[in-house]
């Protein structure tokens, strides 16, 4: 389980199960932004994240949408990789909100930083989870 707001784990498989531990506490309409640079593991999280509520598909970053859908366990979940997208304040509304629904748990890779945070959709809580590889390989996370 997760023990405080910040923690190191060793391998993908241990990001994975801090993932898992996540998404225990969220609930549906709830947005996960999962942050870190390329390679830091935040497809890895949300993959432990997504296969504890119940998503048995194959879990990649969305590469030709900015997202997909999973049918979950009694959730859905969304996915989203807003790599591509420029400033959310120059995009229609509509883009996300197809996705950051109040019936899914949403987790949104490169999401918006500072202000534009205000422009997501909200229907739950909103979570941050902040990926950093350190030299040795090992990953630190934060959780806001
Ligand atoms: P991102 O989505 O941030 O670009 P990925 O999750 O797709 O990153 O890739 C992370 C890569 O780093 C994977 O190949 C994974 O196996 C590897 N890796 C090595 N150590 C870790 C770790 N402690 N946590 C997460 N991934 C790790
Ligand atoms: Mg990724």
């Amino acid at each position: 389980m997760m023990s405080g707001l910040e923690w190191e784990t060793a391998n993908a498989h241990e990001t994975e199960q801090q993932g898992a531990s996540l998404a225990t506490s969220l609930n549906p309409g709830d947005v996960v932004l999962v942050r870190g640079e390329l390679g830091a593991g935040k497809t890895t999280f949300i993959r432990g994240a997504c296969r504890a509520l119940g998503v048995t598909e194959p879990i990649t970053s969305p590469t030709f949408t900015i997202g997909r859908i999973y049918q979950g366990g009694e959730t859905a979940v969304a996915h989203l990789d807003l790599y591509r997208l420029g400033s959310l304040a120059s995009e229609d509304p509509a883009l996300l909100e197809d996705y950051l629904v109040a019936d899914r748990i949403s987790f949104v890779e490169w999401p918006p930083e500072g202000d534009e945070v205000a422009l997501l959709p909200a229907h739950g809580d909103l979570r941050t989870v902040s990926i950093e590889p350190l030299p040795d390989g090992r990953r630190r996370m934060v959780i806001e």
